[in-house]
């Protein structure tokens, strides 16, 4: 619902803008508000949660900030070599997938699994409908984490 909402207050802050093109952004900016929102919202979830339910949604929250950069790492690391490599084999991209689950994490036991951990990129639909467009998930994040940022500093020197 916040995430919703930034996408939301992005548009009303947008929609009087005196030059038309401004009034709208492409959709990974747009991401930059609604991650932003969830950022900056996160303080206030006291008032639908307890604290205790509201420290471990922030918690959560950030734990999956850091896993998200690490998938979108590996997912793009491994386009680029698919598309770098393309008479690569089966077992060539196989290993390559393997290799970088193991460079960016890699902390998992996957035994009994083995299957389900080498084609994991299939889930990735960005890699069959929009290549190269996954990373910019990761800019987006790290612009809403730059705007939570400046949010703190901007509380501090009040
Ligand atoms: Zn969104």
């Amino acid at each position: 619902m916040l995430h919703e909402a930034g996408h939301a207050f992005h548009a009303l802050a947008a929609r009087d803008e005196p030059l038309l093109y401004y009034r709208s952004a492409p959709m990974e900016f747009c991401e930059v508000a609604s991650m932003s929102m969830e950022l900056l919202a996160a303080p206030h979830l006291t008032e639908f949660y307890s604290s205790a339910d509201a420290d471990r949604a922030r918690r959560t929250h950030l734990e999956g900030i850091i896993g998200v950069m690490a998938w979108i790492a590996i997912i793009d690391a491994f386009q680029h070599w698919i598309y770098t490599h393309p008479d690569h084999s089966r077992d060539e991209r196989k290993a390559q997938w393997l290799g970088l689950l193991k460079r960016f994490g890699g902390a998992e036991n996957w035994s009994g699994y083995e299957d389900a951990h080498a084609y994991m990129w299939h889930r990735q639909g960005h890699l069959f409908g929009s290549p190269f467009y996954y990373i910019e998930y990761g800019i987006a994040q790290l612009g809403a984490l730059q705007m939570w940022l400046n949010s703190k500093r901007a509380w501090r020197t009040r």
